[in-house]
């Protein structure tokens, strides 16, 4: 039998690469030179690299062990593109601070949208990403434009080396037209406290019954280390939000979710629901999706029985398996009863 090698989970989930890649041209940025002497003091190997889209160089013999390398390789870039990709329907653009994120989470997105070898990328040109987002928000008026910053990375781990999410808070703090959004597992947060934001960035944790998170989502912060995180946010003024994804049914799930509500309940004073938001997606995947589970994490113990699912066609001709509608019903109302009897106030965004 094959074993998953995962490393211990650890304390504080700090992000410290075992290698990093830089490009040339990141070294023209004063940020670039900064990382550059930081890691190298910290006696990380740097290697010099010709593109941050082409790396080659990571170990690996199998797909895991390539896939775990990979989370653990740092590529310094500058991002070239001067369009963004559209994030629809929940913001217009997705803002490109960071690609990919050091968690080992079996049913990320990313394990499909990323490849095999997902490495975490930042870019050094922050000031030209902000630019450009400049120049959309200004194309838009006077409509208002919403940038999402995790479309494609949980950007919280890296943020202690780049200060990107902090930049990019503030300089849509001081836009009057355009909003930010991201979301984040992750707990290393207090760097973000204290940046202006003038409420217009909403901070959004993804949250699950800590059962589901201890099973599944490895090398990330509990779900009370989560919860205490958002506590602080919430203090810190920022508009919250909360993604309960993915909702997932097994033995004792209901008592699980209470206990989840019960937490969030007990950290977030009333003060600090002033405006709060829900969005609920219960669990799915698509057979290319299982494919690639199953290669990473052979032992993975995600209920992916299709017979018990119900197919639901997609738009691009492949679809997804999602719990049956019985099944969907009873998630339904346990959530709703949840969030009637503990966050009246918050506006849920969808429940699927
Ligand atoms: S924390 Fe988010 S981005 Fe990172 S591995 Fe988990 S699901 Fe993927």
């Amino acid at each position: 039998m094959t074993t998953t090698v995962l490393e211990p989970p650890a304390t504080k989930h700090i992000f410290v690469p075992k290698r990093v890649f830089i490009e040339p041209a990141a070294l023209e940025y004063e940020l670039g030179r900064h990382l550059r002497d930081y890691f190298q003091t910290a006696g990380i190997p740097i290697t010099v690299t010709g593109s941050h889209n082409r790396i080659t160089g990571i170990p690996g013999k199998t797909a895991q062990e390539g896939f775990l390398e990979a989370k653990r390789t740092l590529v310094i870039g500058v991002r070239k593109g001067r369009e963004f990709q559209t994030c629809k329907p929940s913001a217009h653009y997705q803002l490109p601070l960071v690609t990919s994120c050091p968690g080992k989470c079996e049913y990320c997105y990313l394990l499909t949208n990323l490849g095999k070898k997902p490495y975490l990328r930042i870019y050094v040109n922050i000031d030209e990403i902000l630019d450009r987002a400049k120049a959309y928000i200004k194309e838009h008026l006077p409509r208002e434009t919403v940038f999402e910053g995790a479309a494609t990375s949980d950007p919280v781990p890296v943020e202690r080396y780049t200060g990107a999410l902090k930049q990019a808070i503030e300089f849509f703090g001081q836009q009057e037209h355009a909003r930010f959004r991201f979301v984040t597992k992750f707990t290393d947060i207090d760097t973000l406290l204290a940046a202006k934001h003038n409420g217009r960035t909403r901070f959004r944790f993804s949250i699950n019954a800590a059962t589901v998170i201890k099973k599944f989502e490895h090398a990330t912060p509990s779900m009370t280390e989560r919860v205490a995180a958002a506590g602080k946010v919430a203090t810190a003024g920022y508009p919250l939000g909360f993604l309960i994804a993915p909702i997932m049914i097994y033995d004792g799930w209901r008592q699980d979710y209470s206990e989840l509500f019960a937490e969030l309940d007990r950290v977030l004073k009333p003060d600090l629901r002033k405006d709060l938001t829900f969005e609920l997606i219960t669990h799915r995947f698509t057979r290319r999706a299982k494919q690639n589970i199953e290669e990473i994490f052979p032992n993975s113990q995600l209920d992916m029985n299709e017979e018990q699912r119900q197919f639901k066609y997609g738009q691009f001709g492949y679809g997804k398996y999602i719990y049956p509608k019985e099944s969907m019903l009873e998630v339904r109302a346990h959530m709703e009863g949840l969030l009637q009897k503990y966050f009246p106030e918050a506006k849920v965004e969808y429940l699927v």
